[in-house]
């Protein structure tokens, strides 16, 4: 075990021997190996409550079970990798041994369609379900002190109800469940009671916050779920760094997100600032409500972080779209933006689509950065923006060339650094 995950798991698990795990041969290689890669939510929920159950395992030809994850979908799209893979396992295990597939990895089920036998999928709860098989006392932890982030990570609901176009939710299924505000109380309050001190921050995470509460309560119920963290005196700051969707913002949510002043970071992904690109990829809000959203928050919170991400290269892009995107971000004004390309699986919707190619991507990324610029001329607006790359190869010289040119031309701007090397263009900048 790695220290940084030594570490973690003294802060997640209570030490504890089990005497019964020399019964079970189990080989965990698979799970050691991707688990590394795996989102935040996986590794804190699910891998590190069962890292007791991780250390006592075998090699795996004497293994009686193989536990297999990955992380499937994360970023890009692994399905045809992980049914090849497992159809390799079945191959080449024990006679007799049992395959059980974890969490996204479970996806692949229907795409192997009973090809391999004495195999187990279980996308859900599956901390607990080791546990009850091996006679652990494991489960997932929707409640961490994150030691080294140093917040409380709360995760209210797993799953999204939405099938956006350009999302591996479009190709994937994870059970929808949340906690109830009950369990939520519950819980805080016995965290109150032993670690007060651990809910100075409170992280609250999921895929999608917006639709907390939908199954048990049949509608929406974040805004209940605001109050309630809120009114802990020991909480002083409350951050929701993923999962809130613009178009499920009832005015209820809105209110609530604009009542606590405890708010310190919110995550609202504007995507792109085209309606037309909006409806094509199936998210459900209109850059018009975006607009009210953002404008909302920043008067009745103007301390709250808001991040945002946005896409270029959608299919159909054109340069208009590029233009009301710059100008979307201009009237919302984020103070982080996150630049990812679109990057097409064949199982997304989207594939359907002619693709436009990378230099015309390429060009949409100079273009956004160029129009960034002759928007701000009127308003300073303070921004970092992160692009990331996901293709093998560094930022071309064009690009380079324009974050230097804004770099120049802009006396407020504070270069914090320029790594093609890396795939990132990072910079902060004031448009003036
Ligand atoms: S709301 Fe978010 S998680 Fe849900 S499908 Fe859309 S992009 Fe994916």
């Amino acid at each position: 075990m790695s220290s940084s995950l030594k570490q973690k798991h003294q802060c997640l698990v209570t030490p504890r021997e089990y005497d019964n795990l020399g019964k079970y041969k189990i080989n965990a290689d698979f799970v050691k190996f991707y688990a590394q890669e795996e989102c935040y939510r996986e590794l804190m929920v699910s891998y590190y409550p069962m890292l007791p159950l991780l250390e006592h395992t075998v090699p795996f030809e004497e293994a009686d079970y193989i536990l297999y994850m990955h992380m499937y979908a994360r970023l890009e799209d692994y399905s045809d990798f992980v049914a090849k893979q497992l159809k390799n396992i079945a191959k080449q295990r024990k006679s007799g041994a049992e395959i059980i597939v974890l969490g996204k990895a479970a996806n692949a089920e229907k795409l192997l369609n009973g090809y391999i036998s004495n195999i187990t999928f279980w996308g859900d709860h599956f901390t607990e379900k080791l546990g009850k098989k091996f006679d652990m006392d494991i489960k997932e932890q929707y409640f961490v002190y994150d030691n080294i982030e140093k917040h409380l990570a709360i995760w209210p609901v797993d799953g999204c109800l939405n099938k956006c176009k350009f999302c591996r939710r479009s190709y994937m299924e994870i059970k929808f469940e949340s906690l109830s505000l009950d369990t939520i109380r519950a819980n805080l309050d016995i965290i109150r009671l032993n670690t007060p001190e651990c809910m100075k921050k409170i992280s609250i995470r999921a895929e999608n916050l917006t639709e907390y509460g939908i199954d048990i309560y049949g509608k929406p119920m974040l805004h209940e779920l605001i109050y309630l963290i809120d009114s802990y005196d020991e909480v002083e700051e409350i951050e929701f760094p993923i999962g809130m969707c613009i178009g499920e913002i009832t005015p209820q949510i809105l209110e609530a997100l604009c009542y606590s002043k405890k708010i310190t970071e919110l995550s609202m992904n504007l995507e792109t600032g085209s309606d037309r690109l909006l409806k094509l990829i199936g998210k459900k809000h209109t850059c018009e409500q975006a607009r009210e959203i953002f404008r909302k928050v920043h008067i009745s919170n103007p301390n709250v972080k808001i991040f945002t991400t946005i896409m270029l290269g959608l299919p159909t892009e054109n340069i208009g779209d590029i233009w009301d995107t710059a100008k979307l971000i201009i009237d919302t004004k984020p103070d982080d933006i996150h630049c990812n390309y679109f990057i097409c699986s064949p199982n997304l919707p989207l594939a359907k689509y002619p693709q436009i190619s990378n230099s015309c991507r390429e060009y949409h990324l100079k273009q956004f950065i160029v129009f960034l610029k002759e928007l701000g001329v009127n308003e300073p607006y303070e921004f970092t923006m992160d692009c990331y790359r996901f293709y093998k190869r560094p930022l071309s010289r064009k690009i380079i060339r324009k974050i230097e040119e804004l770099n120049k031309d802009n006396k407020y701007l504070e270069k914090q650094g320029l790594l093609p090397e890396h795939f990132v263009m990072y910079f902060r900048g004031r448009l003036k």
